[in-house]
């Protein structure tokens, strides 16, 4: 891959949408939006309905998915968990690793989540790791120091070849499902630290190739002008994501030349 990352699109369903939901949002998706070669698009469901979804939409190669989260270990006692071979067997392409819910609720700190993003890679999948600033984090001048420990610690497992296989998703915490957005100089402005932050870990030039989404309350009346900011590479998109027509309307978004 050479030049700027191909806009991706990733819908992340936490815990909505069964089996036979998925199979029913892929053949309305599916009907609403074409295949277009200059984005991607990637589903997050719960692990319970990725084979299903994968099956609904097996004949529409340009739609991928992936699971929310896998556990650190290959197999073991680890009751209600899953990993990521296990998720690769399923039909998983892609995963993510540390979105902000996994760690409030779950307990993953940097080591863990670096971890998973370890054992996503290993397992042949493309992980998209979720780093972001609490609001207390923002307000105290933190936003860089916050953001620059959270690459750090995934990137310094990885070797070169396996840094330039992660995509990133910026999601400041006080924007996840509260309906308050970062505005595009927010934005821009935090994806540059990031961009900054990759480079210094994992050079140059994984930097300016990597893919870095934003995520926190995308919808289609604010899409484009996220999508217009410099370094917004693509969007992890939540509650939106939940009905096929307004995922399909972020999707179709008009793009500017990249
Ligand atoms: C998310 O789950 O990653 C997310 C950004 O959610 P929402 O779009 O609902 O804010």
């Amino acid at each position: 891959m050479t030049g700027p990352a191909t806009p991706l699109f990733a819908a992340n369903w936490k815990m909505h949408l069964g089996p036979r939901d998925a199979e029913r949002f892929a053949a309305r998706f599916a009907g609403r939006y074409a295949p277009r070669s200059d984005r991607r698009v990637v589903f997050f469901p719960p692990a319970i309905s990725l084979p299903a979804f994968v099956a609904a939409v097996a004949g529409r190669p340009d739609l991928q998915a992936g699971v929310q989260d896998v556990h650190e270990e290959v197999e073991g006692a680890h009751t209600g968990a899953i990993s990521a071979p296990m998720a690769a067997q399923a039909g998983a392409r892609w995963a993510l690793a540390g979105h902000s819910e996994r760690r409030r609720e779950f307990g993953d700190d940097d080591d863990t989540v670096a971890a998973k993003t370890r054992r996503v890679l290993e397992a042949g999948l493309a992980p998209i790791v979720c780093i972001g600033e609490t609001l207390d984090e923002r307000e105290a001048g933190r936003l860089e120091e916050v953001l620059e420990r959270q690459i750090r610690t995934v990137l310094a497992g990885l070797d070169a070849e396996d840094a330039e296989r992660l995509s990133w998703a910026y999601e400041p915490v006080w924007a996840i499902g509260t309906g308050r957005t970062a505005s595009p100089a927010d934005a821009e402005e935090a994806h540059g630290i990031v961009r900054t932050a990759i480079a210094a870990g994992a050079g140059s030039g994984v930097a300016g190739r990597a893919a870095i989404l934003y995520g926190g309350s995308v919808k289609p009346a604010n899409i484009e002008e996220l999508m217009g900011a410099p370094g917004v590479d693509g969007v992890l998109v939540g509650g939106a994501s939940l009905e096929p027509e307004s995922f399909a309307e972020i999707c179709a978004c008009p793009l500017a030349p990249r």
